[in-house]
């Protein structure tokens, strides 16, 4: 239960003073649904103003507050011209308040002639003359303006404008209760750090990149904390010591030596499996680094010491590509791997079920499926998470219940996040990684090309699929990822546009359709009956289409490299020379241009993720704090790197000392954890 004294922050924004049903949608359009989430959002930037006795005190295109008294109205001869306001200084500067449209109205009642008002404004000129074009704010007394000379600029949606919302941030800011201090008195005093209600209101009355810094900690904080918890429970957990004694993996015939990486991450899992508390691991290899392998050689562990394994991925054309291989591989060993999904009814499923409980099954592939509350298995020792990132944390917990004692999880990801972000994400983890290529692959021959060359590319194309290969073509993200519809009409037009030249050989994919047409239509390119699979970025991590050796991008200088990199994982596949060719549009700015040259110099995943990492940090994302693909609000990139470490050892260390979160600090640091929404920790602590 949420301990009481946040209710009022959790209360819906529609609490607060001006806030109808009008407000509440721009407000949710910026991620704003409860008072908490007011009080957290804070100013982009600062307005900063000086106040000045006169305008000689002041230069031109400098924010001020000013005194002016009015000696004449020059009224707008026709609606496109200003009204202008002429006014004095108190040394007989003249300088025009200029007012467009429906704003002149206003001008005469805020500015009698002869009478001296306070202006804020950005000082200009215009030809010789001095003007404040659309004063921020006008009053009678300088009193009425010294709140000003320091003004938040809130990120905004519309039908919000910046008094609104700081009008609702005073209000979130005096619904924010005193509360018990979690950080260590020590932080806090090496970083001058305010205490936290204290941090709030710093940052929203200037710039303070302590008091943010703080409250950036605090949702690091929270988020370590809960994985650590998370991490503390499991190692309380029963779960089943599982040592094989290599039988059926003797009986493997691969067709190449294992990597050495891929020999110690085996060693690590086997050393994991064989505790008696359940193993939490992530597997983190780059697309090709061979995690199937290993994750069959520890599945092939759990089977030989009598347990069961079940393996699950994301999607259907996963799970079946998945069963197909292992099936393959092994052969040999005499395991009976069988294939569950949500599209297997009837008798079928029904066999599938009954092979589980008997356990004559040892082997499960599938999707969500295999989790269901229908599904029971005779002894399920370990279980296999695919393409990791697609599964919460909380819904990690959730596949992990079954049975009476807690299988070991092993969870795999293809996607190579910088080592700061891997900490944010699986925190609770421990990490074997993939960092060796399996010998003797291609280098994918990626090139740069300018978008007007694009007849040259399409006639590339064409000899490409000539010569019996296939081919992606993935499609820009017209609108940055915003409007999905935008999306999909610029990829619906380049469909058609090559379907002139290519006839129906052709599959399109992309996010508003249905699960069953995409299996279908990847299938279809799977298959090798569609040449050309033309898409917005939803291409399927992990798909694995051999003979498609070509990846065209089109302005791959609006994607991510991380993103990037992963689609261009999709080639390469096979023995086969595969190319990738980015197309770049004219408006190419001097990150997007060292992004592509670096997507041309390296392959290595883990240091394109760095450099994504590096790039973005330094202002790519200017404007949006949030970054898609980290789980945090308030800190930004630059803020995960620096704090995000520390972070992590301090919660460590709590859990350490305080396990229960029953001290002083320990209580507190629930209420934070609450604050965050990171109360799935908390509940841990409950059920033991
Ligand atoms: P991942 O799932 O990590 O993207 P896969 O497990 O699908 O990669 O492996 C990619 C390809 O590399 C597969 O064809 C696999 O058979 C092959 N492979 C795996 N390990 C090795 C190895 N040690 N040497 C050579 N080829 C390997
Ligand atoms: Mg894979």
């Amino acid at each position: 239960m949420r301990p009481e004294l946040l209710n009022p922050l959790f209360a819906e924004t529609e609490s607060l003073e001006g806030v109808g049903p009008k407000l509440k949608k721009p407000l949710e359009k910026l991620g704003l649904t409860r008072v908490r989430d007011v009080a957290y959002h804070l100013p982009d930037r600062f307005v900063q103003r000086r106040a000045v006795a006169d305008l000689d005190e002041a230069s031109v295109g400098e924010q001020i507050v000013v005194p002016l008294t009015a000696f004449e109205h020059r009224a707008s001869p026709n609606s496109r011209a200003p009204h202008r306001v002429m006014a004095r200084d108190a040394r007989g500067n003249v300088c025009a308040l200029v007012y467009f449209g429906k704003a002149s109205y206003t001008a005469r009642k805020l500015f009698p002639v002869g009478e001296t008002r306070w202006v804020a404004g950005k000082l200009e000129q215009y030809d010789q003359w001095l003007q404040i074009v659309h004063p921020d704010h006008v009053a009678e007394d300088s009193a009425g303006l010294m709140g000003y000379l320091v003004e938040p600029v809130y990120p905004l949606a519309e039908g919000l404008t910046q008094p609104k919302l700081a009008h609702l941030a005073n209000q979130a800011l005096d619904r924010a209760p005193e509360l018990t201090e979690w950080i260590e008195p020590g932080v806090l005093a090496r970083h001058k750090w305010p205490a936290w209600r204290e941090a709030l209101r710093l940052a929203h009355r200037g710039p303070h990149p302590e008091a943010r810094d703080r409250l950036a900690y605090d949702e690091l904080l929270a988020n370590s904390l809960a994985l650590m918890l998370v991490r503390a429970a499991n190692r309380k957990r029963r779960g089943q010591p599982l040592k094989g004694d290599g039988r059926l993996r003797g009986q493997l015939s691969l067709p190449f030596p294992l990597t050495g990486a891929q020999r110690r991450a085996i060693g690590e899992i086997e050393g994991d499996m064989a505790q008696a508390s359940p193993m939490l691991r992530l597997l983190q290899g780059d697309v090709g680094s061979g995690k199937t392998v290993v994750a069959l050689e520890a599945m092939l562990i759990a089977v030989e010491a009598g347990a069961q394994a079940a393996m699950l991925a994301p999607t259907e054309i996963l799970a079946r590509q998945h069963f197909d291989t292992l099936r393959a591989m092994a052969a040999p060993t005499g395991v009976t791997i069988a294939l569950l999904t949500g599209s297997d009814k009837g008798r079928a499923r029904e066999s599938i079920l009954m092979g589980l409980v008997d356990g004559s099954i040892d082997i499960i592939v599938g999707t969500h499926a295999i989790f269901q509350d229908t599904v029971a298995y005779k002894n399920l020792g370990l279980v296999v998470i695919d393409e990791q990132h697609r599964f919460g944390v909380s819904q990690r917990l959730l596949l992990t219940q079954k049975g009476r004692t807690t299988p070991h999880t092993l969870a795999m990801t293809a996607t190579p996040i910088p080592r700061t972000l891997t900490l944010a994400q699986y925190g609770e983890m421990d990490v074997s990684q993939l960092d060796e290529m399996p010998p003797g692959r291609q280098a994918i021959d990626t090139r740069v090309i300018a978008l007007d060359r694009l007849g040259e590319v399409v006639d590339g194309l064409a000899r490409h699929l000539e010569s019996g290969q296939q081919a992606y073509w993935v499609c820009p993200m017209v609108s940055g990822g915003e409007h999905e519809s935008e999306d999909l009409a610029a990829a619906e037009a380049r469909f058609a546009s090559l379907k002139t030249r290519f006839g129906d050989a052709m599959v399109l994919v992309h996010g508003q359709l249905k699960p069953e047409l995409k299996d279908a239509a990847m299938e279809r390119f799977a298959g090798g009956d569609a040449r050309l699979l033309v898409a917005t970025t939803v291409i399927e991590v992990g798909v694995d289409v051999p003979n498609a050796t070509l990846m065209v991008i089109e302005q791959a200088e609006r994607f991510g490299l991380a993103q990037l990199h992963q689609l261009r994982g999709r080639v390469g596949r096979g023995s086969a020379k595969s190319v990738c060719l980015l197309l770049r549009g004219d408006m190419l700015s001097e990150v997007g241009r060292e992004r592509l040259a670096l997507m041309r110099e390296t392959q290595d995943g883990f240091r394109l993720a760095e450099e994504d990492l590096r790039l973005r940090g330094g202002g790519e994302l200017l404007g949006t704090r949030q970054s898609g693909d980290t789980p945090f609000r308030i800190a930004d990139l630059d803020q995960i790197q620096r704090l995000l470490p520390l972070a992590s050892d301090d919660a460590k260390l709590l859990v350490e000392r305080d396990g229960g979160l029953a001290s002083t600090r320990g209580e507190a640091a629930r209420v934070l954890l609450y604050l965050f929404e990171r109360d799935w920790g908390v509940q841990l602590l409950r059920g033991g």
